[in-house]
This record gives structure tokens, sequence and C-alpha cells, in this order.
């Protein structure tokens, strides 16, 4: 399966509230508690993944006792981490940056075209459709305020601006499911022949979360204790994706990072979106000074802008069954372990009201409902989990 976000999505919008977090403390699992605890979360897999991949996905394939596999590959760990500035001038930018802040639509995303889903006609059941958005992807049958069925076809809005705007998708009959289009594979539509390789042919992007080096201070990703130089998660990110990069390699997985350096992707820089930043402001009655304008545009340039860079060339370009976004997240006011940080696994899922009224993430939900994507996830975590977790549940 598997597109950018999580180890599904469609894009890497660092979805926050949206998404269910597995935590292993029996209290979180509550959906409120859900739903305050996601407000500090970044979309993130991280190092649970990673250990889920070299065991989970390995276990389950019923591998043989492989002596070889790197416990810690020397070499990459001496490798240094270059800061490598991208020109501008020699990257793609066919995405300009939007002209102006939409209400309608998340922090730079453009207006989607719906007319691509129309090539899920008649692949999905009215019930399984359905169940999806009560289940999974809304809360509290909020889907209703944007969807209404009949037995043949679900007419989706299309526009939050304009009520009139729909799209109409007929429903498969209940015998006759096509398998929807996609370009990841399913776990089952991976056929692992050789004993020695069982990640043969697997094809499997690693996001080192953020940037590092010199971004680390702007994109508020390094940890200061005491005296000692900034632990810098985009340094750390980095370094992990690629001894992981190397042991996934020698169980025969095809794999491709994000990023080598401690460069952003996004050939974009904080004063490109300037101007966006200032229609942000008047448009939603803050402020507009110098100074917000400034820190709105750094955070558009390290946050939304790299992660739909990065996005983007996994979804256009290298077309993974399976993306592992590494994160190590750690507060930068403690010096201390505090209770929030911990491992914890995310679902997309479960969005707020105010973001199904997004016509961009209103559509994304669609696709992965349509891609089937939220099963493949679940499945995924539910090996995963028993890993890491104590819950009696899991017993
Ligand atoms: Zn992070």
């Amino acid at each position: 399966m598997l597109r950018y976000s999580l180890i599904g999505a469609l894009d890497l919008n660092h979805r926050r509230q949206k998404n269910t977090r597995i935590d292993q403390r029996p209290e979180y699992m509550s959906a409120k508690k859900q739903k305050s605890y996601a407000l500090e979360v970044t979309l993130v897999v991280l190092a649970l993944v990673i250990a889920f991949v070299t065991q989970g996905v390995i276990k389950s394939a019923n591998p043989p006792k492989i002596s070889n596999i790197p416990t810690g590959d020397k070499t990459a760990l001496k490798e240094p981490l270059l800061e490598i500035e991208v020109d501008p001038s020699v990257t793609k930018q066919e995405d300009k940056v939007p002209k102006e802040y939409n209400k309608h639509l998340t922090d730079l995303a453009t207006t989607p075209d719906w007319s691509e889903l129309e090539q899920y006609q008649h692949t999905i059941s009215k019930k399984v459709f359905e169940r999806e958005l009560e289940e999974v992807y809304t809360l509290e049958g909020k889907w209703r305020d944007w969807i209404t069925t009949s037995d043949e076809s679900a007419m989706i809005r299309t526009s939050a601006a304009d009520g009139a705007q729909l799209f109409e998708l007929f429903f498969a009959s209940e015998v006759k499911q096509e398998s929807p289009p996609k370009f990841w594979r399913k776990r089952d539509e991976v056929i692992v022949k050789d004993p020695v390789k069982p990640l043969l042919g697997l094809r499997i992007v690693v996001d080192p979360g953020h940037i590092g080096g010199k971004f680390s201070q702007v994109e508020e990703r390094q940890f200061n204790y005491k005296d000692t130089p900034p632990v810098k998660e985009g340094n750390l990110t980095l370094k992990v994706a690629k001894m992981l990069a190397k042991q996934l390699e020698i169980l025969g997985a095809q794999v491709t990072l994000t990023r080598e350096y401690l460069s952003p992707v996004n050939p974009n820089r904080p004063d490109d979106y300037d101007k966006y930043a200032y229609t942000i402001m008047s448009k939603t009655n803050l402020w507009a000074t110098p100074v917000a304008i400034r820190r709105a545009s750094e955070k558009l340039f390290y946050r939304a802008g790299e992660i739909r860079e990065r996005a983007k060339h996994v979804n256009n370009d290298y077309r993974p069954d399976l993306v592992l976004c590494l994160h190590f997240n750690a507060g930068m006011k403690s010096e201390e372990l505090i209770q929030e940080e911990h491992f914890h696994m995310i679902l997309n899922g479960a969005y707020m009201d105010s973001e199904v009224a997004k016509d961009d993430q209103r559509f994304t939900m669609m696709q992965r409902i349509l891609q089937r994507i939220h099963p493949e996830e679940a499945r995924l975590s539910s090996y995963a989990r028993p890993l890491y977790t104590s819950d009696p549940a899991d017993e």
C-alpha cells in the first residue's frame, strides 16, 4: 500500500487532530484523550515503525535466520552528514506558491481536481463506503453534512463555498467489487519467494523527518542540554534513515530517501511565502506585523512547504509500497523527558469537523477510502503494537 502519510496517505500534511493515536497507556484509548493529545503530534510513524519493519514484516514473512543483518552499520555511522544547499534554479518549480490563502483549503493546498475520482466509479459498495465514513474517518456522523447517499450513488460536496457543486460516485454491487486503481501494493500482493531476501521487490521510501543542520533552530527541532551542542532531530533522523536503508536493502527492498542531506527538499525559501502569509493574516484578522509575517513565512517554508514537496516526489516520482516517516520528537523546553515524550503510532482517521470542511482534505479522505488504505494501515499497526505495548487488550 501506502502512499505518503504514515504508511498510507496521499499527502504529507502534518495531520494533527485527525490522527488516531495508539499509545501504550490504556487511558489514551478514549476518543477524547486521543483528540486532545494529538495536538502536538506530527504525521509520524516514529522509530516504532522502524523497528516494526525490521521485526514485524520480517517476522510475518517468515524469513530464515540471517546472520549478516547489521545491527549497527559502522560505515554509515562514520559518514558525515552534509549540508548542501540545493540551487533553486536547477530544481523544477512547477508548483509555485499559491497566490493567496483560501479559507476552504489547508495551508498551501490547491483546489483538488475531483474528476480524478472518476476512475473509482463502481469500485466500492455502499456498505463499505458508509462504514469507513462512520467508523473511521468522521466523528458523530458528521460526514452527512457533506455527503448524501442513495442505493446507487453518493453525492459529495466538492466546494465548501458553493453547495451546488457535487461529485457523484456510483457504488458497486455487493457481490462484484473491483480492485481500486492504486500504485502501491497490499501485503498480499507483494509475492515474496526469496527466503534470504524477504523484502525483495518491495519499494520503500524512508523520510528522515525535518531538515536539521543550520535549519534546526528555525524549525524548532533541537534539544539543548546544558552547555553541550544541541541535539538536532533532523540530523538524528537522517543518520538513522541511512542505517535503516542499508539494512532494508540487504533484505531485498528498493529504498529511496526523501532527503540525503541536511538541506530542505523544498526549493522555495521563507521570502517566497511572504505574500501568502500576509493573506492568511488579513483573512483571519490576525495582526500582520513584519515580525509575525516573517514567522508565518518561515513556518510555511519548513513545515507545509517542505512536507508538500516531499509528498509530491513520493506520490509522483517514487510511488512506493510503503513510506516510513522517521521522527524523534522531544520538547525544547525541558531538560528532562516529560510524560508526553514516548513511543506512539498514528493511524490516519477521525477527521475533525473543521478538517472535513476543507475541500482538499475531504478529497484526500475520499482517495483514502476508495483505495482502501485504512484496512492496510490498521493491519500493519496491529502487527506492530504488541511488540511495544503491554496493554492487556493485546493479550
Ligand atoms: Zn519530528
